[in-house]
């Protein structure tokens, strides 16, 4: 069975093909400047028709959807419930929710006759108890609102557990795993017996780490601070934590990892201190991590960092695990959220 893997995102669409059961990646490719002014794709629906004139024989389509809040707590075959379910998950998800509804609505204009799943970068969280995922605030806003922690890179967290599972030949029962995903986003997640129960994104995906361009965790009061100072609106605010912050912000020089190494080894201070920022805020996660699985037994590296950059690897592992009688088994996997929503769309459609 050929599923297409559609990540529709504001501006770009990226797609992968797999033979499956087999997980032969067939093709895959990518569109940009989707929707952009003066771009010649003037929308998704242009966007994926170009794409689906490429690509032939497509039995099944799996689309990842961002937030699935807490109404998706498993990958679904879309139907009209299930696009108002996504919809009213916008008002949490408002950058990213409409482009992936985008990508389903021209995929059921242009195929209208195949069986689609959406696949939700939440879900895998969706096993949080509740004393993790509640915040400090007054309950009713979580009743009222949905405020809550969700978390996010689900699937990818999902994957390299599965696959750290498989190079230690141990079931994923018997492992306690923290997974880091280091990219230009960043989360750190605790995985617990297969289940992920702690995640250090949160309501939205700026909470946690300090990543390329967000700033992750700091005091709220900040925000308010910040705004009785200058004349910020909402929206200023909102680039100001995600565009502005977290390694760009910190360094003044970029939010790429490889830059920033560049310039510490040529002595540059700035750079130097964002990424010990980065390190350590990573580290104070993994101490966490540890702490509530009652140890650790395999801390595992994936996404543009955690691949690639070995330096940074070792200034995160290094003493991290010292109080502990067996050391973690420290592994770098390569991520693929594309394959893991195609083995989801495949489980689900073969189930039907
Ligand atoms: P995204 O979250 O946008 O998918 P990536 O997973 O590609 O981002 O991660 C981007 C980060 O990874 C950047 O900081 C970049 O410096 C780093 N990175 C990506 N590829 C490499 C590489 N081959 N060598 C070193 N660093 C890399």
């Amino acid at each position: 069975m050929n599923i297409l893997v559609i990540n529709s995102g504001s501006s770009s669409i990226k797609y992968k093909l797999f033979d499956m059961p087999k997980e032969l990646l067939l093709s895959k490719g990518l569109i940009e400047h989707v929707a952009e002014p003066g771009s010649k794709i003037k929308d998704h629906y242009f966007g994926l028709k170009i794409i689906l004139e490429k690509i032939k024989g497509v039995d099944a389509i799996g689309h990842r959807v961002v937030h699935g809040a807490e109404k998706f707590k498993k990958p679904v075959i879309i139907n009209k419930e299930i696009i108002q379910g996504i919809r009213q998950c916008c008002i949490v998800a408002p950058l990213h929710n409409p482009a992936n509804l985008a990508g389903i609505l021209a995929c059921r204009k242009l195929l209208p006759g195949i069986r689609q799943a959406a696949v939700f970068d939440t879900a895998f969280h969706q096993t949080l108890p509740d004393y993790a995922y509640i915040y400090g605030l007054p309950y009713e806003y979580y009743k009222r609102f949905g405020i809550r922690k969700y978390g996010f890179h689900g699937m990818s967290h999902e994957y390299v557990s599965s696959e750290a599972s498989r190079i230690l030949k141990k079931p994923l029962n018997k492992l306690k795993i923290i997974t880091c995903h280091l990219g230009n986003g960043c989360s750190i997640a605790a995985i617990l017996s297969g289940k992920s129960i702690d995640i250090s994104m949160g309501f939205t995906p700026l909470e946690g780490l300090v990543m390329g361009t967000r700033c992750g965790d700091i005091d709220p009061a900040v925000v308010c601070y910040i705004m009785r100072k200058k004349p910020y609106s909402v929206f200023q605010i909102d680039d100001l934590l995600n565009k502005y912050s977290g390694l760009k912000g910190i360094s003044g020089i970029s939010n790429d990892m490889r830059i920033l190494m560049a310039r510490k080894d040529k002595g540059d201070e700035r750079a130097k201190l964002a990424i010990d920022i980065f390190v350590y805020r990573i580290k104070k996660y993994i101490g966490a991590y540890t702490a509530i699985m009652n140890g650790c037994d395999a801390l595992v590296f994936t996404a543009g960092i955690g691949e690639n950059q070995a330096k940074v690897r070792k200034q995160i592992s290094q003493g991290v695990f010292s109080h502990l009688k067996k050391a973690p088994k420290i592994l770098v996997i390569p991520t693929n959220e594309e394959l893991m929503i195609a083995r989801k769309t495949f489980q689900l459609i073969r189930r039907e």
